[in-house]
């Protein structure tokens, strides 16, 4: 253990099941730790780094608005947020016309909960088991797992959990005062949960025919992810309320929640704000971050890596009898294995690759969707030497 992660350790929360390793740079699919060594990361910060770390046109756009002005609150008009909030609404789904700027994902998800209630005037939400819509007491409201619930209870009334995937059980949970079902398109903590092909526009047709807002957290989903700009897009369906973040700022903590204008009108002055929602330096990064999906395709770049590494993954790992399952969509790609992950993932890092876990048994791949197939064959060739059976060292 270093000196940096003791200091580290000794000064912030121990929160996080933490990889050691300290990380100083990164650029594209790699990252260096301090001491110089290349990793591949498919850790990809945790799922924000969709445009690949540090783009130079992130760190032009940033650097061009920290020298004009770096904070402008809602209560002001602001040029680069008016740009950034048109440029998101002319790639978002047809219909989510206006956003609300937040600061993270739980705050989009959280942002959602409370526009659906305040537009419906009921109170219920129904919600999905396995579902992950963030840490704070709202949005984990909404959350599945128990450890993450439990210790921090008593959580928002009016949450009900369902079975992912079937339509028919969320038609049963709807009672009078359902204000909206929220939804992840693929499920992500969980790991890379894809419903049947029907699932969406089943819940689509239902929330139209009870009057229910449709939710889709595609905080972890959306902006290219999984091949498509936003995943919903994969089945054409359009959700009520969209909620963004992870990938939308480049690198720098953006969350967004899109509606149409009909939905946000029913939130007045006073009714919902964030002091630091919608800054000039989050808003300068959206507004190029958008330009960069854009004129790189990333989206379309995701499709055809993220199906060439499935491709990979199968190639190397399918004789592997440690693995159960790989499945995945565009880049977002789960191995899953079966027995406990975690020892894998510590491996990983001495193979010089970083990746996440989803439950115990999962292994999570986010790379940037910048990563090239030279990097994805590496990370195909490092995960079958990590997926081995353990040595008593290991
Ligand atoms: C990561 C994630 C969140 C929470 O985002 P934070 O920025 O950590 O608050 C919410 N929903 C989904 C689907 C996520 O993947």
């Amino acid at each position: 253990m270093s000196e940096i992660m003791s200091l580290e350790d000794k000064y912030t929360a121990n929160v996080y099941g933490k990889r050691e390793v300290v990380i100083t740079k990164g650029r594209g699919a790699l990252v260096w730790d301090i001491n110089g060594v290349e990793y591949i990361d498919c850790l990809g910060g945790h799922g924000v780094c969709v445009l690949g770390h540090s783009h130079p046109k992130i760190i032009e756009a940033i650097s061009n608005q920290i020298s004009k002005i770096i904070t402008v609150p809602g209560v002001l008009y602001s040029d680069i947020r008016a740009e950034a909030a048109e440029k998101l609404v002319k790639i978002a789904p047809k219909g989510l016309t206006k956003i609300f700027f937040s600061n993270s994902g739980a705050e989009a998800t959280e942002t959602a909960i409370k526009l659906a209630r305040k537009h419906t005037g009921k109170k219920e939400i129904i919600t999905m088991i396995k579902g992950f819509h963030g840490r704070t007491l709202g949005a984990l409201s909404a959350t599945w797992k128990n450890e993450y619930r439990e210790p921090f209870e008593p959580l928002l009334p009016g949450f009900k959990f369902v079975d992912y995937g079937d339509a028919e059980k969320v038609e049963k949970a709807v009672t009078e005062d359902t204000a909206a079902v929220i939804v992840e398109p693929i499920q992500g903590e969980s790991g890379v949960i894809i419903p049947p092909p029907t699932y969406l526009k089943e819940l689509r047709e239902l929330c139209n025919k009870k009057g229910i807002l449709l939710i889709f957290d595609e905080v972890q989903t959306g902006f290219g992810r999984t091949g498509k700009d936003f995943a919903c897009q994969h089945w054409n369906v359009t959700p009520d309320i969209l909620a963004l973040a992870k990938g939308i700022g480049g690198g720098v903590p953006v969350g967004a929640t899109l509606a149409s204008d009909e939905i946000w009108g029913s939130m007045k002055p006073g009714d919902h704000g964030s002091t630091f929602g919608g800054n000039p330096l989050a808003c300068a990064a959206v507004s190029a971050a958008v330009d960069i999906l854009r004129n790189e395709r990333l989206s379309e770049k995701a499709a055809q890596t993220g199906a060439y590494a499935l491709q990979q993954l199968h190639k190397h790992l399918d004789q592997n009898r440690l693995i159960r399952e790989i499945r995945g969509l565009g880049l977002m790609i789960a191995v899953e294995l079966k027995t406990k992950a975690k020892p894998y993932v510590v491996k990983a890092v001495k193979e010089r690759l970083l990746v996440l876990t989803s439950g115990n048994t999962i292994l999570r791949l986010l790379p940037p969707l910048v990563i090239t197939r030279e990097q994805i064959d590496q990370v195909a060739e490092r995960l079958s030497r990590v997926i081995q059976p353990l040595a008593s060292t290991d």
